[in-house]
């Protein structure tokens, strides 16, 4: 049987609205931001689960709860067995190593002062992953993995295109061997001509390590070259999941199709749209009543604007929450 390494039960990620004083002076309720709404999700040792939506949706607050970097306000997240969802101080340093993240922007969440060799070696030295006499060996290695050569390792993040940049923040993400890599939006912020390499490198080290990837982007052409399993998320909920393969062949929420409907598409027959999406999505404080996506759904019916839909099969192991999937 597959081994579960992370596991996220009916998660969720409330902030609360800053009230004025004229909201205290007229005693108005307390609102909520519902960034995350009761998510829940697992992801199987060496898998690659995609996790998509427009910008806003939650995406990545959910990974940032699942990273532990938030609490969540409800819920349970499960990593290798352990329930870190309320580890506070040094038991959740202690997990830390376990789970590492690969920024959208590289140039930001590398040290322009320190070289690439001094990057990835004080991640080492810290966490102590190898004896002091192993370390230049290991950054080579590492540096090696990800596609760039020993003699880079005297150099500054500023010298380096965006692309190596990347390949140096997933080269010091590794140096802890961790669990499960979040990736969000790893290749946003590249140039389309070098997009293509880093996503190649990821799928490679899934490949060659098993590395068990969360990989966060609104952009459904990525997620489709690099997962197996897709999540859909719109308004802080997950609307439809299954293999990527069938959610792409098969798409069955409404909200889904529109996603595809709207990705670029390369070849011109394929840039016929069935459906169009109809304005922004709703502020996630006044989420709408039913189904999330009713205000701008060309299938919606008196049932959608009162009921939630429940998730159910629409294909053996593909799960769509829509009172009409299609
Ligand atoms: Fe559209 Fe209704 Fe399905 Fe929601 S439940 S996606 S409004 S058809």
């Amino acid at each position: 049987m597959a081994e579960t390494v992370l596991q996220v039960d009916h998660v969720s990620k409330y902030f609360a609205e800053k009230r004025t004083v004229v909201d205290l002076v007229r005693g108005r309720k307390q609102k909520y931001l519902k960034a995350v709404d009761d998510v829940s999700f697992s992801i199987e040792k060496g898998q690659n689960l995609g996790l998509v939506g427009e910008s806003g949706c939650g995406k990545s607050t959910l990974a940032k709860c699942v990273l532990r970097l938030y609490k969540p306000t409800k819920g349970r997240i499960v990593l290798d067995g352990t329930d870190i969802t309320s580890l506070e101080g040094e038991a959740l340093r202690n997990i830390r190593p376990k789970m590492q993240m690969v920024f959208q922007d590289p140039s930001s969440s590398l040290n322009p002062r320190m070289n690439v060799h001094d990057i990835i070696a004080e991640v080492l030295r810290v966490h102590h992953v190898v004896p002091e006499e192993q370390v230049d060996s290991r950054v080579e290695e590492l540096l090696a993995l990800c596609g760039l050569q020993k003699e880079v390792m005297g150099r500054y993040p500023g010298e380096f295109s965006g692309g190596q940049q990347q390949r140096v923040g997933i080269a010091r993400a590794l140096a802890l061997h961790p669990s499960f890599l979040v990736a969000d939006e790893p290749v946003s912020a590249l140039d389309v001509s070098i997009q293509a390499q880093i996503l190649n490198l990821l799928r490679s080290l899934e490949e060659k390590l098993g590395q068990t990837m969360l990989f966060i982007s609104h952009d459904l052409a990525v997620i489709h070259h690099i997962t197996q399993k897709v999540e859909v998320m719109y308004l802080g909920s997950i609307v439809e999941y299954g293999a990527t393969e069938e959610v792409f062949a098969h798409a069955a929420h409404p909200y889904t199709k529109v996603l595809m409907d709207a990705s670029p598409k390369l070849d011109p027959r394929d840039r016929k749209r069935t459906y169009v999406i109809e304005g922004e999505p709703p502020s996630p404080i006044d989420v709408p009543t039913g189904c999330k996506f009713h205000t701008r759904c060309p299938y919606c019916k008196d049932i959608c604007k009162n009921e939630v839909p429940d998730m159910r099969e629409v294909a053996s192991g593909h799960m769509c929450a829509c009172h009409f999937p299609l």
